[in-house]
């Protein structure tokens, strides 16, 4: 039997187990994948080798201590800073993003992408921007401050001041504004201005329908919230914690119940 954990804290919230036994059960596996409330980053690694763990995913704030533990760093881990998925094969630990082919896979749904506009710096626009410009569309990122501008100059980097609406083809909000409150991610004229003349727009937060999101609604946009991106980097990890041997729509099918439960 292999055991799987997702890493984070807080971490009660999270339905990567739900996600991840969904689909073991389904594939009639002999596993289970449960929950680690890391109180220390330094013991990430200590805790995953003493609960013989042989995979596991990485959330909220460990994904860079998580980068920097892994013996091994996939493509995507190593431009992005940041790792979500670890599998450990002969005693190494490969670190993978799952999360920027998850955001790509989440807006295949959309229309043809030729350039974005990323809202926020933090670690999923680092992951967004990222794959988004790996994949030959053109980036601007707008954050309300100058914090993070040398950690994007490889992009079209903007602090709210300096910002001047133009139009995208997407928009994705990667800020956690409107999570747990009504806040839109930028000024609403600077938004309005945006959304005139943009086709699609993509919140990071799920299960929730953001002042971002509805603001966009109204400008006639074609919306999605982040619920897809979360299924798809589980889709990706799971099928990494097993080699790639199973389908990707067969792992979708399963873990999609944990969205109707
Ligand atoms: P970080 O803390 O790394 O970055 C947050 C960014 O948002 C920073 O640039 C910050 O600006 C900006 N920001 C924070 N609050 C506001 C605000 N009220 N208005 C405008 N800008 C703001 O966060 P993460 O990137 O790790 O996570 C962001 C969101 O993405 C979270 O809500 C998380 O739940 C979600 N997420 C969703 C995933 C999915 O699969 N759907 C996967 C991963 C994350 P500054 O630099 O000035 O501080």
């Amino acid at each position: 039997m292999n055991c799987y954990a997702v890493f984070g804290n807080p971490i009660a919230h999270s339905i990567s187990p739900r996600l991840h036994n969904l689909a073991i059960c389904g594939l009639g596996l002999d596993d289970f994948y449960g929950r680690v409330c890391l109180q220390d980053s330094s013991q990430l690694t200590n805790v995953f080798n003493k609960l013989s763990l042989k995979g596991a995913n990485i959330t909220i704030p460990f994904k860079e201590v998580a980068f920097a533990k892994c013996d091994e760093l996939d493509q995507n881990a190593k431009k992005i800073g940041s790792v979500n998925t670890i599998v450990k094969k002969e005693n190494k630990l490969y670190g993978f993003n799952t999360d920027a082919p998850g955001f790509m896979m989440a807006i295949s749904d959309f229309g043809k992408v030729q350039n974005a506009l990323v809202i926020g710096a933090g670690g999923t626009s680092k992951a967004i921007s990222y794959i988004l410009q790996s994949n030959g569309i053109d980036v601007d990122v707008v954050n309300r401050s100058q914090n993070r501008a040398d950690e994007f100059k490889d992009y079209n980097f903007f602090s709210f001041d300096e910002y001047e609406p133009k139009s995208y083809d997407l928009v994705v909000n990667t800020t956690p504004a409107g999570l747990v409150n009504n806040e839109l991610p930028m000024q609403e004229t600077t938004l309005n201005s945006v959304f005139s003349n943009s086709k699609f727009a993509f919140d990071v937060i799920y299960g929730r329908q953001t002042p971002f999101l509805n603001l966009a609604k109204q400008k006639n946009l074609q919306v999605k919230d982040g619920a897809d991106m979360l299924l798809f980097q589980a889709v990706l990890a799971f099928n990494l914690f097993y080699d790639n041997s199973f389908d990707l729509d067969v792992i979708k099918g399963y873990m999609k119940e944990a969205f109707t439960l």
